[in-house]
């Protein structure tokens, strides 16, 4: 997975999403952008198979104020994301509009299923995180709970929505899980790994930093046993954030059953067949 920042300012976006695929032949590819660039690569983008766009908003104002650009070029990423579907729809790869709940966001956020309903994307919500934890005006208000109750609802309905189960009821109680934090690893374009996890290398603690640069290593192994050595083991019992990137591997790490049943249960959802779900 290829994060930011915002991955498509690189210069080079477009050789590294063609070499990953045909030259290094990763078998999956996932990208997260925030769509204001999606029109100058469309041609390297077919190479992605997971294209996830930041969205918050169908507002144009409120991306404008949010994103700081102007109102114009916060339509054209909305006109981008249209657009791209489109293509995407057409050549059947997935894409994921990814929106992080906020008090402001959130009276818009039915709009947004409404809208992947339309364009056929999936889409995944998070809570706005503070510290590594959810914005409190946000975990204490009824309004955000009724809208995780929906989601879980509406998504076994078989709405295109993404996130497990387990997942969204840990949205709603904020209960303690044992994170495996190393499942999802972060490394830099410079090669630095950021161990054992983003939130605790922020932190500047005993516990974590940019360990390794793993470009010195040869092997995985080697570069993960100075790490070790370092910082010694990632925790598993903390729960210091509710991150979708490091809860959703760990929830599902603890329990694969849960995961599996959920694909039973719920497949459309997860496929992202939205035609399977009717709003009631
Ligand atoms: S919950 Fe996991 S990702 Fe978050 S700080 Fe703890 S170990 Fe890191």
């Amino acid at each position: 997975m290829l994060s930011g920042g915002e991955p498509l300012t690189h210069p080079e976006i477009d050789r590294i999403l063609f070499c990953i695929k045909k030259e290094l032949k990763f078998s999956e590819l996932t990208i997260i952008t925030n769509g204001s660039l999606l029109a100058d690569h469309q041609d390297a983008l077919t190479q992605v198979d997971r294209l996830v766009v930041s969205l918050d908003s169908l507002d144009p104002q409120f991306i404008a104020r949010i994103a700081g650009i102007s109102l114009i070029a916060a339509q054209g990423v909305l006109r981008n994301v249209i657009d791209t579907a489109e293509d995407r729809r057409r050549s059947g790869k997935t894409m994921i509009l990814n929106a992080v709940l906020t008090p402001e966001t959130l009276p818009g956020a039915e709009t947004l299923i409404d809208f992947c309903r339309e364009h056929r994307l999936l889409v995944s919500f998070s809570p706005q995180a503070v510290n590594n934890w959810p914005r409190y005006e946000l975990a204490v208000a009824p309004e955000y709970r009724l809208w995780i109750e929906k989601l879980q609802k509406i998504k076994q309905a078989g709405a295109p929505i993404l996130g497990s189960d387990t997942y969204l009821s840990k949205l709603l109680a904020f209960e303690p899980y044992d994170c495996y934090p190393t499942l999802a690893p972060r490394i830099y374009t410079n090669g630095d790994l950021s161990y054992p996890c983003r939130p605790m290398e922020k932190a500047a603690n005993e516990q974590g930093g940019r360990a390794i640069n793993l470009l010195h290593f040869q092997t995985w192994d080697e570069a993960w046993k100075l790490a070790l050595k370092t910082y010694g083991q990632p925790p598993r019992t903390c729960h210091s954030c509710f991150q979708q990137c490091y809860a959703e591997p760990s929830l599902m790490q603890a329990d694969p059953g849960a995961l599996l049943y959920e694909n039973l249960r719920y497949p459309s959802s997860r496929a992202g067949h939205p035609d399977s779900y009717t709003p009631g």
